[in-house]
């Protein structure tokens, strides 16, 4: 079994800055080089430093950045998120609930309003957990991360984003400033399944997120993404399910044989929240459901 989680303990006193523009945000990481840590909405950092797996010297809020909470869709174009854009933001924002209604199901079924009224969905994946649930219908979207620091700044697919749980590609002096995600060419649909143990306020045991592209003519998949969270050391694409799936008229026993290829193609550990074995069955049933929710919606 993995491990278990430590102790909450007080924490000391801490001094924490509130820049007003991100270049401030950014001078600061660089003046306390490795001792400063960003935060947005902290419902993560700050319970990892009572437990004191993390122990920066300084703190830096990102949510007094006014340049850095923003939805912002422009057609044809697609839609930008600002980092410091809170969830419950994100979940009553009628322009995702309109054009990508996946994000909001995600959001909907992530924590309770009191957390998602301070966290984001930046802190989300920067936290870098495996089973943080807005990765994989971030991945099906295609999305892409922009990255800043003093001097540059990169755009990067999200899917190259994390490196291991806990680890990402930021570099020491970098911040994630938004998240982008093009207009999908084409009629699609997505849908984003999570299994938690308790029905609220749980992280996932395992999710899958699929977005379809399906011909209505023959019922066939013309395209589609499969991602997985919580069953692997960072979310991950079922590319082999995604490929059987890819130009076939999409049966049950079809759909059956992707669920299957998709839980081999999972590599769950056994931990304090279910064991491995328990996790690829979970990934075999929430493929089917994402499946077939998008076949629904189509
Ligand atoms: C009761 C409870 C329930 C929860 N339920 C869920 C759930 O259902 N699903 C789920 O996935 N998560 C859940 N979480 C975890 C957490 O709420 C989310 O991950 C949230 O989105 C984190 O956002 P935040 O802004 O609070 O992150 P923070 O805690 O502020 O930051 C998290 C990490 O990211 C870094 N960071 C933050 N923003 C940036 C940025 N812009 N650039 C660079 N680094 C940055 C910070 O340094 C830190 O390391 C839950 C947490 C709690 C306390």
């Amino acid at each position: 079994m993995g491990k278990t989680l430590g102790r909450l303990r007080r924490l000391p006193e801490i001094e924490c800055f509130f820049p007003k523009t991100v270049q401030e945000a950014l001078s600061l990481l660089k003046k306390y080089n490795g001792k400063a840590r960003v935060f947005a909405g902290g419902t993560d950092l700050l319970p990892k430093m009572k437990r004191r797996e993390v122990v920066p010297q300084y703190l830096i809020a990102l949510n007094g950045i006014r340049d850095l909470n923003f939805i912002k869709y422009e057609k044809g174009k697609g839609l930008r998120i600002g980092a410091a854009t809170t969830l419950s933001e994100i979940l009553e924002s009628p322009i995702i609930q309109k054009y990508f209604p996946i994000l909001t199901e995600t959001v909907a079924q992530m924590a309770s309003m009191q957390v998602r009224n301070v966290g984001t969905m930046a802190g989300n994946l920067c936290n870098a957990v495996p089973s943080a649930d807005t990765a994989p219908p971030l991945i099906v979207l295609g999305a892409q991360l922009k990255l800043v620091g003093i001097q540059k700044q990169r755009t990067v697919p999200i899917e190259g984003f994390f490196k291991g749980p806990d680890r990402t590609i930021l570099g020491p002096m970098e911040i994630v400033s938004e998240i982008q995600i093009s207009s999908p060419t084409g009629k699609g649909s997505g849908a984003y399944m999570k299994h938690t143990l308790r029905r609220e306020m749980d992280l996932s045991i395992a999710g899958v997120a699929a977005y379809l592209f399906r011909d209505p003519k023959d019922n066939t998949c013309k395209d589609i993404k499969i991602a997985m969270g919580a069953v692997g050391p960072v979310p991950m694409r079922a590319k082999k399910a995604e490929a059987i799936l890819r130009g076939k008229r999409l049966s049950d026993d079809l759909i059956e044989s992707a669920a299957m290829i998709a839980s081999e193609e999972s590599k769950p550990i056994d931990d304090i929240r279910s064991s491995a074995e328990y996790r690829r069955e979970m990934v075999k049933v929430l493929t089917k459901q994402a499946i077939k929710q998008c076949l629904e919606k189509a």
